[in-house]
């Protein structure tokens, strides 16, 4: 541990929120004022990925600076072993008060409770919006409320009460934004009056897509159920227009839920400000993966495209980040706990598998810093119908290996498959339009992406 004074650390993440969604990422269909201030008085990182897009995995890397094949959470249907290393357990011997509020989303009971927290109260499972069951410490309480709310309710409990003397590490997850997308009732009449733009890929026909984007289940207008938009479509609607009908229930509730959790990260931010604790604090908002926002004719994630891969970061921290600044460096998700560790002076195991971000994050990128970074996705054709499959994205290229089987991983199914590859050129084509894998004019590239995802594969030791 150094002498310097521990800062004090805020995790707030949501599930599912994508950055697109956050008008300091410049979205079209939403503001964010509160989650905007964290960036003008901080940093957003425009180039941070998950390495597995779905909740539980991207979750127990975050904890355990790990992959998935090394902490064991490659699918939803693989609980956590929480007895293994991860963050909060080493800030917690290394002076930390720490809490975990909110969503935890890697089973619970046994060996799965969360560890490493001096206090912690999570929602069983997935948690609900309204009048949410939580497990305290162990024991189940019914709360009235909703979840945001609560959530944020909690977490300022526990800072009221927490020994002044020491730092302080917590982690604030929500559950929204994800499916059923129910907002409460502050927000439910928000955009009534108004059309939320359509993404531009709102009507991909993936011509030139393998069967993985073809077969997945996750389309607007096909996909989606009157649970999911909560009423049915008027009779009469033409295939075009009852698609509109779908994306405007869908995204509108999915923006009310943000605009709660944009309104409790003021609460929390209006709170560190009368405290005096805004200096000595570092927040940081991300979800823990991005998500399909009609783009693409979708909703959900899963898959290695650019909506789902991409992760919101913003960061703020008055003592070591300067106000108003962006990153395009990489940042992955398993990157984060050593990022805390390395702010509270503390070194990283050597079996953590992730960089500390601290040197993008003070604006002085490493000439050797990572510029590939390696993607997996285990959960093969379980719900949505995604094919398993693992990928390197650079700064101009993404390959993808749809490899076509199971592998009698938790949760995935055993169905085998013709493999097939997918190549985009980022550059000329952000919105992966255009599989360009059998271009003769690309062949050199795919030769050397492949040794380049071959060489991340075995640093991982992901050796299947
Ligand atoms: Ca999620």
């Amino acid at each position: 541990m150094s002498d310097a004074k521990q800062p004090n650390i805020i995790f707030i993440m949501s599930d599912d929120h994508a950055a697109h969604a956050i008008s300091a990422y410049g979205s079209r269909i939403n503001e964010t004022p509160n989650l905007d201030r964290i960036a003008n008085d901080g940093m957003r990182l425009d180039n941070c990925f998950c390495t597995n897009s779905i909740c539980a995995p991207s979750r127990a890397a975050i904890l355990t600076g790990k992959y998935n094949h090394m902490n064991g959470v490659r699918t939803l249907h693989e609980n956590i072993d929480a007895s293994q290393q991860h963050v909060a357990k080493i800030l917690q011997e290394n002076n930390y008060q720490t809490a975990m509020i909110g969503k935890w989303h890697l089973g619970h009971g046994g060996n799965s409770n969360p560890t490493g927290f001096d206090y912690w109260n999570i929602f069983p499972g997935q948690g609900e919006y309204h009048d949410p069951v939580m497990i305290e410490m162990g024991e189940k309480k019914k709360f009235s409320g909703y979840a945001t709310d609560i959530t944020v309710d909690l977490c300022l409990d526990w800072l009221d009460e927490r020994d002044e003397d020491r730092p302080f590490f917590m982690m604030c997850h929500h559950k929204a934004p994800h499916r059923p997308w129910m907002p409460d009732e502050k927000h439910m009449h928000l955009y009534e009056d108004i059309d939320i733009p359509e993404p531009e890929t709102f009507n991909d026909d993936y011509a030139t897509r393998t069967y993985a984007a073809q077969g997945a289940e996750m389309r607007v207008d096909r996909d989606l159920t009157s649970w999911d938009v909560k009423g049915e479509p008027p009779e009469g609607l033409s295939p075009a227009e009852r698609k509109s009908w779908y994306y405007q229930r869908y995204i509108k509730d999915y923006l009310r839920c943000i605009a709660s959790i944009d309104d409790n990260v003021g609460r929390l931010l209006d709170y560190l400000d009368e405290k005096g604790l805004t200096e000595d604090t570092i927040v940081m908002y991300t979800s823990d993966q991005g998500f399909f926002l009609g783009d693409h004719g979708w909703y959900d994630k899963r898959f290695m495209y650019e909506e789902s891969l991409r992760m919101p970061f913003l960061i703020r921290y008055p003592k070591g980040i300067k106000a108003g600044t962006t990153q395009n460096a990489f940042a992955l998700n398993v990157d984060f706990a050593q990022t805390f560790l390395d702010y509270a002076g503390i070194e990283a195991p050597e079996d953590m598998q992730g960089t500390s971000l601290r040197p993008i994050l003070e604006g002085e990128t490493p000439a050797d810093w990572q510029s590939s970074m390696y993607y997996r996705y285990w959960e093969h054709m379980s719900e949505h119908n995604v094919p398993a499959h693992y990928g390197v994205r650079t700064h101009q290229y993404k390959l993808i290996c749809y490899y076509g089987e199971g592998l009698g991983v938790p949760g995935a199914k055993d169905i085998k498959m013709d493999p097939e590859w997918e190549l985009y050129d980022l550059e000329k084509d952000p919105n992966e339009l255009n599989n360009v894998y059998s271009n003769p004019d690309y062949q050199e590239v795919i030769e050397k992406l492949k040794e380049e995802l071959y060489r991340l594969k075995d640093k991982v030791k992901d050796f299947d």
